[in-house]
C-alpha cells in the first residue's frame, strides 16, 4: 500500500508501526499535527478486516483529533492509535504492556486515551509501563467520584451546543416545550436527555436496546420510537448520539427538524451532506465542535483538575458554535466547512 499518497495521509507528521511477536501486538500510532501540543487521542482496538482498513482509520481519526482540539482551544495536537485485534479475545496484559512500552518510546509526542475496544482500566494498567496515557484519574462529579469517563462532560457540552443552535436557527433562548429527538440513549445520549428534560424539552428517544428506552420512558417521560422512525419525527431538534454516517442520502430527505445537533462522531456520511442540510434550511452543529466536552475533560485532568475551570471551558462550545454559525450565514457556506477553516486557522497559525 502506498501510504504517503493516500488521501487520508494529508499532512501527518509521524506514523509508527509497532509489532511484538510474543504478545501478538500489531498496532499503528499516528501523530497528525503537534503544533499546539502533544498529540492526544484514543487508542482503538478493533478486528480490522485488513491492514489497509486499519491504516485508513488511524489516519482519518488522528487528523480529526487535530481539528477537534484546535477548535476547543486546547494546547493539544491530534493523534490516534489502533491495535489490530479482537478486544474480547486478543486483549491480554502482555499485549497492553507491549503497546504501552511503544508509547513510552515516543516520549510524550502521542498520549493515548480509552476508545472503542479499550477501557479506563486498560489505560490505568498501562501506567505501569508508560507515563503517556490520559483519562485515568478519579475525580469528583455531581454523581459522586468517577474515573476518567468523559461522557458527562460530552453530554453537557452537547446540551450547551443545542441551546446555541436553537438560538441561532429558531431564535429562542429557552428550551421550554422544544421538541427533541435523541438517537441513542447510551452514556452520552441518556445524560443529555436528562438535561434537556430538566430544561423543559419534550423528548422522543430511540435505541437498539430495550433497557435504556424503558428507563428513558419511565424517568424522563420520553416517547419511545423505533430506530428507523427517528429521522422523520415532527421535532425541532434531531440529536444523533449513537453512530456515525447517519446524515446521508436516505435520512436527510426524511428530516423535519430544523436543527441537527448531537454528540455522535462523523455524522455526515460525506462532506457533501453538509451542503445538502444547508440547502434544506437545516442548521447542522458540526460534530467535533459540539462533542468536544470529552476531550476538554481529559485535557483538564492533565493540567490539574479544577471543576469550575472545566465547566467554563466546556461552555466555550457556545462561542465556538456561534462563530461558526455567523460565518456560515455570512459566507453562505456549510457549517462543517467553516468549522474546518477556523480549526485550520488555529492549528496552522
Ligand atoms: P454508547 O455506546 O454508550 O451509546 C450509544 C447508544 O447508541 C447505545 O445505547 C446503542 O445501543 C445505541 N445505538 C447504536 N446503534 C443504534 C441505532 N442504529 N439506532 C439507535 N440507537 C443505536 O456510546 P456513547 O459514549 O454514549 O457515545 C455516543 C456517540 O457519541 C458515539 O458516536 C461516540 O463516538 C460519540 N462521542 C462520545 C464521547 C464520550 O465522551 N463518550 C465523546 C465524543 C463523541
Amino acid at each position: 500500500m502506498a501510504v504517503f499518497s493516500l488521501s487520508d495521509f494529508a499532512d501527518h507528521e509521524q506514523v509508527v508501526f509497532v509489532s511484538d511477536d510474543k504478545s501478538g501486538l500489531k498496532a499503528i500510532i499516528a501523530v497528525h499535527n503537534s503544533n499546539l501540543g502533544p498529540a492526544l487521542g484514543g487508542c482503538r482496538m478493533w478486528p480490522y478486516a485488513s491492514e489497509d482498513e486499519a491504516i485508513r482509520d488511524v489516519l482519518r481519526l488522528s487528523r480529526g483529533m487535530t481539528y477537534k482540539s484546535a477548535m476547543a482551544n486546547l494546547k493539544l495536537g491530534g493523534g490516534k492509535s489502533v491495535i489490530i485485534g479482537n478486544p474480547r479475545t486478543q486483549k491480554t496484559p502482555e499485549l497492553l504492556a507491549a503497546f504501552a512500552r511503544a508509547l513510552e518510546q515516543l516520549n510524550g509526542r502521542y498520549i493515548a486515551a480509552e476508545d472503542s475496544g479499550t477501557s479506563v482500566a486498560d489505560m490505568k494498567y498501562m501506567t505501569q509501563f508508560t507515563r503517556h496515557v490520559a483519562g485515568i484519574h478519579d475525580k469528583p462529579s455531581d454523581a459522586g467520584t468517577r474515573s476518567g469517563d468523559p461522557s458527562p462532560a460530552t453530554a453537557y457540552g452537547t446540551f450547551i451546543g443545542i441551546k446555541a443552535a436553537v438560538k441561532e436557527r429558531l431564535g429562542r433562548d429557552s428550551l421550554e416545550g422544544l421538541r427533541v429527538a435523541v438517537q441513542g440513549v447510551g452514556n452520552v445520549g441518556f445524560d443529555l436527555a436528562r438535561q434537556l428534560k430538566a430544561a423543559g424539552a419534550q423528548l422522543w428517544v430511540t435505541d437498539i436496546h430495550r433497557e435504556p428506552l424503558l428507563q428513558a420512558g419511565k424517568e424522563l417521560g420520553a416517547t419511545v420510537v423505533a430506530p428507523e422512525e427517528v429521522f422523520g419525527l415532527d421535532v425541532d431538534v434531531f440529536a444523533p448520539c449513537a453512530l456515525g454516517a447517519i446524515l446521508n442520502d436516505s435520512t436527510i430527505p426524511q428530516l423535519k427538524a430544523k436543527v441537527v445537533a448531537g454528540a455522535a462522531n462523523n455524522q455526515l456520511a460525506e462532506a457533501r451532506h453538509g451542503a445538502e442540510l444547508m440547502k434544506r434550511g437545516i442548521l447542522y452543529a458540526p460534530d467535533y465542535v459540539i462533542n468536544a466536552g470529552g476531550i476538554i475533560d481529559v485535557y483538564h485532568e492533565r493540567i490539574g483538575f479544577d471543576r469550575a475551570a472545566l465547566i467554563k471551558h466546556i461552555e466555550g462550545i457556545e462561542d465556538n458554535l456561534m462563530e461558526i454559525f455567523e460565518r456560515a450565514r455570512k459566507e453562505e457556506r456549510p457549517t462543517g466547512e467553516v468549522a474546518d477553516a477556523i480549526a485550520e486557522e488555529r492549528f496552522k497559525r
